[in-house]
């Protein structure tokens, strides 16, 4: 049976697409892509001709079971999105899970992810994080969404796009208060910016420049202090004494 290779893509310079991802785009039966004219454009640049598979949030079941037959026939397939790694917030999760539970072979080609790119220019602790994708839409839910992240002492990373960027920066002070955070925008492209400070001041920086409204975010938000957590035991411990006398 073939492989089915989940191959990352640049997230905006077309130059962080590896000699491997490149070779196996060019070498397999078909590609399986979010946005099949977004790929070709992609491919095209690298000289690249291949069948393209729709495969999006709307066709995934039905397109998995098809392809897991043809990787069963032999063929060999590509997974990848419009920009990074695929599966993080972006199709193929269900394709890569038929395809286990078919018992085929899944193999990356690892490149671009925003996040971890983010991250790893944040100089914000980095040895643990939760990545949290893109916040609820609407705002009571993202609000409740961000309640229950107050006390989660690892690092915090949200993706945003620039129409809810505002919106989301005065959530996260709203319910975060002070915290020191930086905000990814454009990265590896044209107009990389990386704004650092607590979360009002990046709210600020925002506000008074449109152009930081402009473009693809990257959220890196401090986890909670220690002595928050600090604090939590010690109520959490006085509540259970009291509780104790009280029965
Ligand atoms: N699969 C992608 C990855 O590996 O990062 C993420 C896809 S998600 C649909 C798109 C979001 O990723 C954007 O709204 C933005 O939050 C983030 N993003 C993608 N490219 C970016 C870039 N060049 N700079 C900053 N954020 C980016």
């Amino acid at each position: 049976p073939g492989t089915l290779h989940v191959v990352a893509t640049p997230i905006g310079n077309l130059g962080d697409l590896g000699a491997r991802a490149l070779e196996i785009l060019g070498s397999v039966d078909a590609i399986c892509a979010e946005d099949t004219r977004h790929t070709r454009q992609l491919l095209a640049h690298f000289g690249i001709e291949k069948t393209l598979v729709a495969l999006h949030q709307h066709n995934e079941d039905a397109q998995a079971a098809q392809l897991v037959s043809r990787l069963r026939e032999g063929q060999s397939l590509a997974l990848v999105s419009d920009a990074g790694t695929p599966l993080v917030s972006d199709p193929g999760f269900r394709l890569v899970r038929a395809v286990r539970e078919a018992g085929l072979r899944v193999s990356p080609v690892p490149g671009a992810c925003a996040a971890i790119a983010a991250l790893s220019v944040a100089g914000i602790p980095s040895d643990r994080f939760a990545f949290e994708g893109f916040l609820p839409a609407k705002a009571a839910a993202r609000r409740e969404r961000l309640a229950g992240l107050v006390g989660e002492p690892r690092t915090l990373i949200f993706y945003e796009a620039s129409h809810r960027i505002e919106e989301t920066l005065a959530d996260l002070v709203a319910v975060f208060g002070e915290r020191r955070a930086v905000l990814a925008r454009e990265l590896t492209k044209l107009f990389e910016t990386v704004l650092d400070g607590d979360l009002a001041s990046l709210q600020a920086q925002v506000a008074a420049d449109p152009n930081q409204r402009k473009g693809e975010f990257v959220l890196v938000v401090e986890g909670a202090p220690e002595d928050a957590d600090a604090t939590l035991a010690e109520g959490r411990r006085v509540y259970a004494t009291l509780c104790a006398h009280m029965k």
